[in-house]
């Protein structure tokens, strides 16, 4: 049977299966079908994508390829220009805001923690939406979910530790510098503000109030947060992966 022969790159091989990993390879097709129904049926979803090449040109999604042409596919380049290029995929948002499904629920709390938004959802289906509708990063350990039309940016979430996972979007999204700690509620996502001992009187213990001046409030969920024990032992996490960072970099 006639073939398209198809190449992905880098961390694209991470969804093939492993005889088709960095190799160029056919697939037999029936009729013309659409990049992207091709590169998902091979299990590869279309947000991880940057750049198509059919025969050497750069196309998009929707192009329709048969039998005898050639397909190679990259992820999102970190280094080389290629603004020139029509890129298949979309750059990512600028102030990049996540999406996380609720299986990574301690991915998102150290996003969070970081100070970025990461709304947590149950549903595949509201979580799709939500990343389309509000140009949120889906963050999921789902394939199929990111294969959704209406999911632009996406992510899928190779490692199963949630530090490591933290680290690695960290990566991923170039997130390092971008760090607020102890801006955003964890319980709830929303931006704290700050409060004065009077306003927090009712709901931080007295010993609390003795020792510390600066509170912050979640208008969110009215959860209150202080400088304590739970405060130095976050941050020696944030240091951690911090350290952790610079050792990826140095590799
Ligand atoms: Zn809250």
């Amino acid at each position: 049977m006639a073939t398209l022969t198809c190449r992905f790159y880098g961390r694209l091989n991470d969804f093939l299966q492993p005889w088709r990993r960095g190799r160029r390879f056919g697939h037999a097709l029936r009729a013309p079908a659409s990049v992207k129904d091709v590169i998902e049926s091979l299990g590869v979803p279309h947000p991880e994508v940057d750049l198509i090449l059919v025969n050497g040109s750069a196309e998009a999604f929707s192009r329709l390829v048969t039998a005898g042409d050639d397909l190679s596919a990259f992820p999102a380049f970190r280094s080389i220009d290629i603004s020139g290029i029509t890129r298949a995929g979309v750059d990512d948002p600028p102030d990049v805001r996540f999406v996380v499904d609720v299986h990574l629920r301690k991915l998102a709390a150290w996003l969070r923690l970081a100070g970025f938004d990461a709304l947590i959802l149950a549903d595949d289906r509201e979580l799709a939406e939500t990343a389309g509708r509000e140009g949120r990063v889906a963050l999921t350990r789902d394939v199929d979910l990111l294969k959704r039309n209406v999911v632009r940016h996406g992510y899928w979430v190779r490692h199963t530790d949630p530090e490591r996972q933290f680290v690695e979007v960290l990566e991923r999204f170039r997130l390092r510098g971008w760090m607020a700690p102890f801006t955003r509620c964890l319980r709830c996502n929303a931006s704290l503000v700050r409060a004065s001992p009077a306003d927090v009187e009712t709901r931080v213990p007295a010993r609390a109030r003795a020792a510390f001046d600066r509170f912050l409030t979640c208008p969110g969920c009215g959860r209150v947060y202080w400088q304590g024990s739970h405060y130095e032992r976050l941050l020696r996490l944030l240091a951690h992966v911090q350290a952790r960072l610079e050792e990826a970099r140095a590799r």
